[in-house]
């Protein structure tokens, strides 16, 4: 099946009980059994739910796996395989990394006694300087939030297997429709579910998708024992969300095509961060892996401070200032006292999270009025 259709049709079969040809929210904490252990497959919410299990079924669908796991948050994701690790072992990840994963990393897990190297991989040898007997996981983030760095996941990938270790993906900011990091070799493929996949900003998910059917279990297991899982309502309304992603997408990438552009030119501007440029340090990685660019951007305003940079941030009409991203509406956010606050900041501002950067989620809204937006907004 093509992405389109895979998008509204898999996992879902019209009800059998009524022929509903929407899955029905299944709002129940447990099931009944004929005779101790004789049911139909769903014993107790915690584990198996039938909105959320076809929910995690068209989300395997979509990044090309066999399995989906879907759980209460992205960082609930994030958690469960960071719990596949034993004190001693070592991880190597990006060193542009979302404020939450950097956050669970350092004062979560290494706690814990699971040691993280940040590494700037938009090389993607220098995972190779990094690796040792205790090695067990590489995690990366492509494209990079905010700063839009490339990796190079088929590279990482095969550093990875050569070295028996595993790769996870956080493909948040691209979205199925746009790459498939199992394809490229990775080992699980991670979504914070919030964002483009949802697409509507009011649902809090994430989800995880994979083949090994060994780990599937290990990671089944983590998931039904620590609970992380989310209800039915957030299901039903992630199914739908899903049925106009590549709709949303194709909008997403255009709105956002003619925003680079624009910016790029702008006098009040400074960088632009955004994949599709050819002068993107990793520009020929973007296009052998993604299918277009999507509509995350991050701009800096020209020689602004903290304040100017506030003023611009706050007077937009059609942007909202808000966390988050992928959805339908554009929005705004100021990094470093937003998203990345928990980032010390020289660790963050190595990474070219400044002061007067902003990051843009480029909804889908009619082009002219975002432009008329940005055009207002930066005559500040
Ligand atoms: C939002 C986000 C997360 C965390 O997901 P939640 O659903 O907010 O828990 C992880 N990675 C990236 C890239 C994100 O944008």
């Amino acid at each position: 099946m093509k992405f389109a259709t895979k998008a509204i049709h898999a996992g879902q079969e019209p009800d059998p009980s009524t022929g509903a040809v929407m899955t029905p929210i299944y709002q129940t904490s447990t099931y009944w059994q004929k005779s101790p252990g004789e049911h139909q497959g769903f014993e107790y919410s915690r584990g198996t739910n039938p909105t959320r299990r076809a929910l995690e079924s068209c989300l395997a669908a979509l990044e090309n796996t066999t399995y989906g796991l879907a759980f209460s948050s992205g960082m609930a994701a994030t958690e469960a395989v960071m719990k596949l690790l034993r004190a001693g072992d070592e991880v190597i990840t990006g060193n542009d990394l979302y404020g939450g994963s950097y956050r669970i990393f350092t004062k979560i897990f290494a706690q814990y006694g699971i040691k993280f190297h940040f590494v700037d991989l938009s090389d993607p040898h220098r995972v190779q300087d990094y690796i040792n007997d205790n090695t067990k996981l590489i995690w990366i983030e492509t494209p990079t939030n905010p700063t839009m760095q490339i990796i190079d996941i088929a590279a990482v990938a095969a550093i990875a297997k050569a070295n028996k270790v595993l790769l996870a993906v956080d493909n948040t900011f691209a979205s199925p429709y746009l790459q498939n990091p199992k394809d490229l070799g990775a080992d699980i493929v991670m979504h914070s579910v919030t964002k483009y996949l949802g697409g509507h900003s009011d649902v809090v998910m994430g989800a995880l998708m994979l083949d090994d059917e060994d780990l599937y279990k290990r990671l089944w297991f983590i998931y039904n024992s620590c609970g992380a899982t989310p209800g039915p309502m957030d299901s039903f309304l992630v199914l739908r969300g899903i049925k106009t992603l590549h709709l949303r997408m194709k909008a997403h990438c255009e709105n956002g095509r003619r925003i680079a552009q624009f910016l790029k030119t702008h006098p009040q501007v400074g960088k632009v961060y955004w994949p599709g440029f050819e002068n993107h340090p990793n520009h020929e990685v973007a296009k052998k892996q993604m299918r277009d660019f999507g509509g995350m951007i991050s701009f800096t305003v020209k020689d602004a401070g903290l304040e100017k940079t506030f003023k611009v941030a706050s007077s937009f009409k059609v942007f909202s200032l808000a966390e988050s991203l992928g959805g339908v509406e554009s929005l705004i956010n100021h990094p470093a006292t937003m998203t990345h606050a928990s980032i010390p900041k020289e660790t963050r501002e190595q990474a070219g999270v400044t002061d007067n950067l902003l990051r843009l989620s480029v909804g889908v809204e009619d082009i002219d009025d975002l432009l008329e937006d940005l055009e207002t907004a930066l005559k500040l």
